[in-house]
């Protein structure tokens, strides 16, 4: 699946393999959680993490959103620069259509970022 992404975190871009994961828009429990390349986002570390606990939003239109608490809060250069100044990012995505994440998953994942921030 990070294959398709050219190893970089689709957020922030940050191309160290070791610091990627293959995160899943849909949790692999959920119906229509499959891992497959429709269901999935390269991502480093930090925003795997704030992704899946919905600290970070991805809007259908490919756009980050960072959760609105976490936007007033202050601290060091992780928090400013590794999250805050993600808000509003456009994602970088694989440039093959078929490897892009699916818009409908990506629209129910959206839902649930939306009730929670
Ligand atoms: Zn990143």
């Amino acid at each position: 699946m990070l294959r398709a992404y050219e190893t970089l975190c689709a957020v922030c871009t940050l191309r160290h393999g070791r610091l990627l994961d293959a995160a899943h828009i849909i949790g692999d429990r959920a119906e229509g959680g499959e891992p497959v390349v429709p269901n999935g986002l390269s991502m480093c570390k930090i925003h795997h993490a704030a992704f899946d606990t919905n600290l970070l939003g991805i809007s259908p239109d490919y756009r980050v959103q960072i959760d609105g608490d976490l936007l007033a809060e202050t601290d060091g250069p992780m928090l400013l620069h590794g999250l805050q100044e993600m808000h509003g990012r456009l994602l970088t995505l694989p440039s093959r259509h078929r490897d892009q994440p699916d818009l409908a998953r990506l629209e129910q994942r959206w839902a649930a970022f939306g009730q929670v921030g």
